[in-house]
């Protein structure tokens, strides 16, 4: 290596090929192309594009467009953008409409980061229609990143947050009760899950589904939000990946930015929105970003099934790409001139 810039290739590819020996392959694996999902797209310039998961994105994506063109921030964008999902009290998934703990308390979590690197989180919040929102404020007022439990709560009422009680919809309290009578001593882990995939055997609908909101704005600024009432039936007190930075959310502007949805507890025990953002960061290209850190989950739990875990990644240059473990993760895309639901690239079809 004889000048700065043959140094720099060298670093960059002595970067791949260390995440390839820790990831336990070869560089060609992590590279490997999908042959199942549809194919990766790569928009041709930068924003403004936003990215969130599942059907609720859609009207999540309009709403984060709208502020954009409104001259908002992409922080404004993707914090507005969340909240018409938290304020949908239908969806049993984020915000107080959620399906409940086992204890029947519906527990929020949520983060927000900007373009720097700057963040907020809540976790497990009561009574607050917009935990997204005390997140950022969280990130704004305080020094800290992460406020839990009743400290938040005090928090958020002494900073102008008011409470809201929501009552528990009829459907959510049929399903909470009946899954009592099922569960009468339930274990630590896989209730959740179990549920789930019983859900998918009777087609019925999955118990839990983040939004997750990564977006850059036509400057090239990105920022991401991510908000949940988290696994349905959780133990009371339990936490997913979602309010934790780099795990259910990953932002770093000179790079790209990441989000999460799926089974927290594996997410947390990759990081793996930091993973998807760092394999990026190493030149490995958004949708295989994904695909890589989804991989990384399958090996570290040989044996697991019934779980789904899904990522988004959207590489600073505007570049994007989704993975998942099963075949119906699916995400909003609003590019600059239209919002589509797209199918994500997935490893395994659902029996
Ligand atoms: N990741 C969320 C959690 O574990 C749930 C989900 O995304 O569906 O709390």
């Amino acid at each position: 290596m004889t000048n700065s810039s043959d140094r720099r290739q060298f670093i960059k590819l002595g970067l791949v090929g260390t995440a390839a020996l820790v990831a336990g392959c070869s560089s060609d694996q992590v590279h490997k192309t999908d042959e199942v999902g549809p194919p990766k797209r790569i928009l041709p310039g930068k924003g403004p594009i936003i990215l969130s998961t599942w059907d609720h994105g859609m009207a999540a994506n309009a709403k984060a467009f709208g502020v954009l063109q409104a001259g908002g921030s992409v922080l404004d964008a993707v914090e507005q953008g969340v909240m018409v999902t938290e304020s949908d009290f239908s969806n049993r998934s984020v915000g107080l409409g959620g399906l409940p703990d086992r204890d029947g308390i519906v527990t929020l979590d949520a983060c927000i980061q900007d373009h720097n690197g700057k963040a907020g989180s809540v976790a497990f919040v009561q009574q607050f229609e917009h935990p997204i929102s005390i997140a950022r404020a969280v990130m704004e007022r305080t020094p800290h990143v992460m406020l839990a439990g009743a400290g938040a709560e005090r928090w958020a009422e002494e900073n102008g947050f008011a409470r809201k009680d929501v009552p528990m919809a009829e459907d959510a309290r049929r399903s909470w009760e009946e899954w009592r009578v099922k569960n009468p001593q339930p274990q630590a882990a896989g209730d959740s899950a179990r549920v789930n995939v019983e859900n998918r055997r009777s087609g019925g609908k999955d118990n839990h589904d983040t939004i997750g909101m990564i977006a850059m704005d036509a400057n090239g600024q990105l920022a991401g939000s991510c908000t949940t009432s988290g696994l349905a039936f959780k133990i009371h007190g339990r936490v997913g990946d979602s309010p934790i930075i780099g795990a259910g959310l990953f932002v770093d502007g000179d790079v790209g930015a990441a989000c999460a949805t799926g089974t927290g507890e594996l997410m947390i025990k990759i990081a793996g929105s930091h993973t998807v953002v760092e394999l990026m960061r190493q030149g490995i290209a958004p949708e295989d970003a994904c695909r890589e850190a989804v991989e990384r989950i399958l090996r570290k739990n040989p044996g697991m099934t019934g779980q789904q875990v899904g990522f988004l990644a959207l590489r600073a240059d505007g570049a994007y790409g989704a993975y998942s473990l099963y075949n119906d993760f699916k995400y909003a895309l609003h590019s600059a001139t239209e919002n589509q639901l797209m199918n994500s690239a997935f490893a395994k079809k659902w029996e």
